[in-house]
């Protein structure tokens, strides 16, 4: 059974741009899986660790026969040998950051992997290109769609779409 999956790509080191284009080309290569969506790509205002440079983010949306489990491990793979991600501050500077946003409706709270992605409503920088790509999806917990959620969100970060 295919579901579609939602993932966040992030980069604020080396050329983020090209970054973000390869990290989409490397998750179109995984098996059983075939991007069907992506959004612009934006420039935005880091968040929690301020000083540090701009991101670049996007979200794809990928339909897919992988497991969640084995779509993560899969893209921290691509995180570490593609763009041998080094970087231990959380929130820090890092080529690549790719977050499992939302798997159809699924809900999981386990200690590696949390549905839907625990920040996914306070991020401007998440909505926004999630919106772009799919304003009517229904948070599976909240209740409330991408486009609601956008609206109801206070943030003032910067997110520019380049
Ligand atoms: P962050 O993205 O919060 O800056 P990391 O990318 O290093 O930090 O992720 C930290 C941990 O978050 C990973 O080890 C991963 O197991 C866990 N995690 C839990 N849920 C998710 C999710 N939905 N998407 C991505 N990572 C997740
Ligand atoms: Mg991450």
């Amino acid at each position: 059974m295919e579901t579609d999956a939602y993932i966040a790509l992030g980069s604020n080191l080396g050329d983020r741009e090209l970054n973000l284009l390869r990290a989409v080309a490397e998750i179109g290569k995984l098996p059983e899986s075939k991007v069907s969506a992506l959004s612009p790509f934006y420039e935005t205002s880091p968040v929690g660790v301020t000083n540090q440079p701009h991101f670049f983010n996007a979200v794809l949306r990928l339909a897919t026969k992988l497991s969640p489990h084995d779509l993560l491990t899969r893209l921290q793979h691509i995180e570490n040998d593609v763009f041998q991600r080094t970087r231990n501050i959380r929130w820090g500077a890092r080529t690549m950051d790719l977050d499992l946003l939302l798997y159809g409706s699924e809900v999981i709270d386990g200690p590696e992997l949390t549905l839907p992605h625990p920040r996914l409503a306070e991020r401007r920088f998440v909505l926004q290109p999630l919106h772009d790509i799919a304003p009517d999806l229904v948070h599976p917990v909240l209740g409330r769609s991408v486009a609601e959620l956008l609206v109801a969100l206070k943030s003032a970060e910067s997110v520019v779409k380049i």
